[in-house]
């Protein structure tokens, strides 16, 4: 049997080609058409064209990847490994939580000569920290 297929050069161009294929070929080609809903045998050719270019270039970035690891020294390996998961690091504010920090604030004011300060309230980042320090300072002088 003798399949005619087009393969997209570019989005308005297709290019016809023709092949000739084997009755277990075509069973095949007609099977997974039909399971996948394909609107013609051609349309299925050119859907598996492109998964297996997809996974030539899958096959072709692995290869070049474990080609680079493999070409470091043990001494770079070693730099390139070392990287490590800080569990727990952050403060994972919840909603309304500039909410409750008001109300601890009010409350402690209150209370007098005592103020709290730190990534759990206003911030994570370092600037954020250093401007809950000055205010908690400036609010026990
Ligand atoms: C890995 C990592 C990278 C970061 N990178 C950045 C960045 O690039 N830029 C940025 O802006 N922010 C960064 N941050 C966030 C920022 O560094 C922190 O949010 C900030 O330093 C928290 O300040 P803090 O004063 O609340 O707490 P901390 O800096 O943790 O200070 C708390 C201090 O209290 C001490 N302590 C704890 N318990 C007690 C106790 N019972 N008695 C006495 N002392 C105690 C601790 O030893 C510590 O010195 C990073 C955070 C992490 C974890």
């Amino acid at each position: 049997m003798i399949v005619s297929m087009s393969s997209r050069v570019r989005p308005t161009r297709k290019l016809r080609r023709t092949f000739t294929l084997s009755p277990q070929n075509v069973a095949y080609i007609e099977k997974q058409a039909r399971e996948r809903n394909m609107p013609s045998l051609s349309a299925f050719l050119d859907e598996l064209l492109q998964e297996k270019t997809r996974e030539q270039k899958l096959a072709e970035i692995e290869a070049n990847t474990i080609a680079y690891y493999d070409s470091l020294t043990d001494e770079e390996r070693l730099v390139q490994d070392s990287v490590a998961r800080f569990v727990n690091a952050f403060p994972q504010y919840r909603v309304h939580h500039l909410l409750r920090t008001a109300g601890v604030e009010s409350a402690l004011a209150r209370l007098g000569g005592v103020a709290v300060a730190g990534a759990a309230y206003r911030g994570v980042g370092i600037p954020a920290c250093i401007a809950s320090g000055r205010s908690a300072a400036r609010a026990l002088l």
